[in-house]
């Protein structure tokens, strides 16, 4: 296994549970893989499809990017092919032909192709030894991006008596659950990873006079990628059109362009002709570029995890990079406005409740990080990352301590019956009727709260939630309850650091990020240079994206070890046999000149 990360990879260590994944896949399991975006989720049926006899299926809804996935693995000196529409019928007999050669060791398809019996029958007579699902939460009607076609592969399994792998980025526990129903894994071992990226500057900043931070985000990241994602088509436009008059190159991404435009658009941006894409949401599922290095949102997001899959398109080669959220509760109606549109009851519930954990994620006072990282149940049980706006301004923190435990206090002496605009009202000493009615003016809480206001007491609730001192029940009018961890805090001296609430709307506060520890700390950037300029020559040259010759971390590799033999160079990041004999001559002609 090691051997072959490096000999076609180029890599010397794996990344977590790869290992443990491939391992399992080899002794014949069925796997059910979660892993972030950038994770290296590819790895874990491209290497036991090099291990075993036959050919490695793989399903991926993804056209657009097959190609290019193809293409990296050929360049990897990997036999690898793909069948989907946009191929000539000349090609396509080709592939079918070398299939039944044995002359290709993994095939990509789309799912619209399984449906077709004709297809079917020709798999029948291929040796496939594995199967593996790529963005498998698409099988399934609870995962936000539910794909008809994936219904053709419900029966797959029946079909080959061989070992199945289902990846995706997104899936929370219901989500996997149906994934591994609907695909009948026989018995699936499950692999769930951290979906921390510790490499991503996490920041929301209140959206005044925003524009120029963009620029001076944008200008910051000059020469390097970076996503902008709009609310609406036309606000990419309008975007693009201001990001031209301030001489900044941009393109833009959305359902409302030809295909054709899309296209070209997304293929500028992939080959690094243009650095800055304008998009909606409709842009990123399947957009493997690894050097991204800033992802904006100029308005709310749609839904907590949508979010998470939007930035996560930032940094999957695992370098530092910053992502950015700018909001405004003006935004917050043009939302509402859309989901007020929505006729089916419970969609529009659903859109309504994610538009709210938005906003409790913009309004928090405590980690970024651990919310999201809570909101995917994923263990993470740090105070701080250190590595988001709320960790970052440590000047701003205040001692919420005693007011902490005041409002866990009135919940407690609410009964944990009531939602958190009442508990908040008690502790102001409200004299609504229903304080009254229900006596809760005679509580030892009443009204033992003056130093902060109604909104910041709500923010401060907020931030008890996402730290699990409260628990914020379900349902239209969701009731808070103490946790055991809140008792606990409670009964101890543990202070409690919050972000500074007040007048925060006021300020346009806007942390450049520290600079991040990277390895890569000592590179000669004159030789990095030259060598991006190199790279950019073969990739036109290929018609390939830049980073398929070699991504950031192997040229900033090469400029740090200075390699000057085969051998040196053969250690480098991302070098493989097949890099190495392809490249290798004229990336050390171009180290060694100097
Ligand atoms: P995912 O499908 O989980 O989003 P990919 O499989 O596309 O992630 O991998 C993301 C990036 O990480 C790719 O550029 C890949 O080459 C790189 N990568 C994967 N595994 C390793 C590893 N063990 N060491 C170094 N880089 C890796
Ligand atoms: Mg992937
Ligand atoms: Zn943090």
């Amino acid at each position: 296994m090691k051997n072959i990360l490096k000999d076609f990879f180029g890599f010397d260590e794996f990344r977590p549970l790869q290992e443990e994944v491939i391992t399992s896949v080899l002794k014949g399991n069925d796997s059910f893989v979660l892993m972030p975006t950038g994770g290296g989720k590819s790895l874990c049926y491209q290497i036991p499809a090099l291990m075993f006899s036959g050919i490695t299926l793989v399903v991926s809804p993804l056209i657009a990017l097959m190609k290019d996935q193809v293409d990296a693995l050929k360049t990897n000196g990997i036999k690898a092919e793909f069948l989907n529409s946009s191929l000539s019928s000349s090609k396509a007999s080709e592939v079918y032909r070398r299939l039944l050669d044995g002359d290709v060791k993994i095939l990509y398809v789309a799912p619209e192709r399984l449906g077709i019996d004709s297809f079917r029958d020709f798999l029948m007579k291929l040796d496939i030894s594995l199967v593996a699902i790529d963005e498998a939460h698409c099988i399934s009607a609870w995962g936000h991006d539910f794909r008809p076609e994936y219904r053709n592969l419900k029966d797959l399994k029946k079909m080959f008596n061989v070992p199945f792998i289902a990846l995706t980025a997104t899936a929370t526990k219901r989500v996997i659950d149906d994934v591994c129903e609907q695909l009948n894994l026989d018995n699936p071992k499950k692999f769930i990873s951290s979906f921390d990226r510790p490499n991503l500057n996490i920041q929301v900043v209140p959206k005044k006079g925003y524009f120029s931070q963009l620029l001076r985000l944008l200008r910051k990241y000059k020469d390097k990628a970076s996503i902008v994602y709009c609310f609406s088509r036309k606000d990419t436009e309008k975007i693009v059109d201001k990001l031209k008059d301030n001489g900044i190159k941009a393109v833009c991404y959305h359902a409302g362009l030809s295909n054709e435009v899309r296209k070209r658009n997304q293929e500028l941006f992939v080959k690094d002709k243009v650095n800055v894409i304008v998009a909606t949401i409709a842009f990123g599922m399947g957009i493997d570029k690894p050097d991204v290095r800033l992802v904006v949102h100029t308005s709310f997001p749609k839904s907590i995890e949508g979010y998470y899959q939007e930035i996560g398109r930032a940094g999957r080669d695992g370098l530092p990079s910053e992502c950015v959220l700018f909001y405004s509760y003006g935004d917050k109606r043009k939302h509402q406005f859309f989901i007020d549109m929505i006729e089916d009851a419970e969609e529009k519930k659903r859109a309504e409740d994610n538009l709210n954990e938005v906003i409790r994620y913009c309004d928090l006072l405590s980690c970024r990080r651990r919310f999201l990282l809570n909101y995917f149940d994923d263990n993470y049980s740090k105070d701080f990352c250190g590595n988001c706006d709320r960790c970052n301004s440590v000047e701003d923190k205040f001692d919420a301590s005693l007011v902490a435990k005041k409002i866990l206090s009135a919940v407690i002496r609410l009964g944990n019956k009531f939602g958190k605009s009442y508990v908040v009202d008690v502790l102001k000493g409200s004299t609504s009727k229903k304080v009254l009615n229900f006596g809760h003016n005679r509580l030892s809480v009443y009204g033992i709260v003056d130093d902060f206001s109604r909104d910041e007491l709500l923010q401060i609730v907020d931030s008890l939630i996402a730290l699990g001192f409260l628990y914020r029940g379900e349902g239209r009018f969701p009731v808070v309850s103490v946790t055991k961890k809140g008792i606990e805090f409670l009964k101890s001296d543990e202070p409690l650091m919050l972000n500074f609430v007040k007048n925060r709307f006021e300020k346009n506060k806007f942390i450049d990020v520290k600079k991040q520890k990277s390895d890569f700390s000592g590179y000669d950037v004159e030789v990095f240079e030259k060598l991006r300029v190199l790279r950019r020559r073969l990739a036109d040259e290929r018609n390939v994206p830049p980073f398929m010759i070699f991504g950031d971390v192997s040229l900033k590799d090469m400029a740090k070890n200075l390699p000057s033999n085969e051998d040196e160079f053969l250690a480098i990041h991302g070098v493989g046999n097949a890099k190495l004999e392809q490249f290798g001559k004229m990336f050390l002609d171009v180290i060694n000149e100097n």
